[in-house]
């Protein structure tokens, strides 16, 4: 899932590429990605985007008095085209879902691998009528020490799942959290209050930071792979720590899992994901 980094490098991919831009055509090529039905996405044809911005994991492109909001889930990404394809779009053959057509020539698509169809984008007035965006807590890059201290003081939660609650902070997703508390030597089952929350802001700001500065400026296509690179413990579950040579191990519940370092994070030991079975049951 794309997560504050990846949606940042995208925003100042476009922002040059597309702000000024008109819109001369939409295409859908999956229905159950629109969450809206009032304005249909027609009704972009014709008018000017005039910004694109971030808020947590969301992607907001606006226009002259529209937004569209889009949410990218686990598999959702941007597509982007120098030169668009004009032919027509065929509905549910994936995994295009949804197509923007500029005066330009270029173009962009929201685009979905796999079967679940979970991304989302939403056309209204404006993004406080998407609720994940009414709903979504400070940014992760701008929560200032005493807000995150209070965030963490009032919650009896693992801070793993405090670090991904979009309500709590906004950007971060599985990937950055394991990240995140791999820098920190925090386990993830740590209780968030008895964690010391002016420094796991200092590490927050630090991995997230040099993630955008390792994808800023590439193109869409290459930020899945360059994002990979960069991790130490996410997704590396069998490999060996970088930092200190142990294991790295997993934690799979539900349909996701967990990557951890027990020799940096958890004194040597192994976690048991019993507890978040149940939890999450
Ligand atoms: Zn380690």
């Amino acid at each position: 899932m794309p997560e504050l980094p990846e949606v940042d490098a995208l925003v100042t991919f476009l922002r040059p590429r597309i702000v000024g831009d008109f819109v001369t055509r939409t295409d859908i090529g999956e229905l159950s990605i629109l969450k809206t039905a009032d304005p249909p996405l027609e009704a972009l044809n014709g008018l000017e985007i005039t910004g694109v911005s971030r808020v947590g994991k969301s992607l907001i492109v606006a226009f002259d008095g529209l937004e569209l909001v889009c949410r990218f889930a686990r598999a959702g990404w941007l597509v982007w085209h120098e030169l668009v394809p004009t032919g027509p779009v065929r509905m549910g053959k994936g995994p295009l879902a949804l197509r923007l057509h500029l005066a330009s020539g270029a173009g962009f698509d929201i685009s979905e691998a796999g079967t679940k169809k979970n991304a989302a984008a939403s056309l209204v007035a404006d993004r406080s009528e998407v609720p994940a965006i009414a709903n979504a807590g400070p940014d992760a890059l701008s929560i200032d020490a005493a807000e995150f201290t209070a965030t963490l003081a009032g919650s009896t939660a693992r801070i793993k799942t405090v670090l991904e609650d979009q309500s709590l902070i906004s950007g971060i997703g599985n990937a950055y959290s394991d990240e995140i508390l791999h820098t920190a030597q925090l386990s993830p089952f740590a209780t968030a209050n008895g964690v010391d929350a002016p420094s796991l802001l200092d590490t927050i700001r630090e991995v997230l930071g040099h993630a955008r500065e390792a994808l800023i400026d590439l193109p869409p296509a290459k930020v899945k792979a360059a994002k990979k690179r960069g991790f130490r413990v996410h997704g590396r579950t069998g490999k060996t720590c970088p930092v200190c040579g142990s294991t790295i191990a997993e934690v799979s519940y539900a349909d996701q899992s967990l990557q951890y370092c027990p020799g940096c994070q958890t004194g040597g030991k192994k976690l048991s994901d019993r507890r978040m079975d149940r939890l999450l049951k």
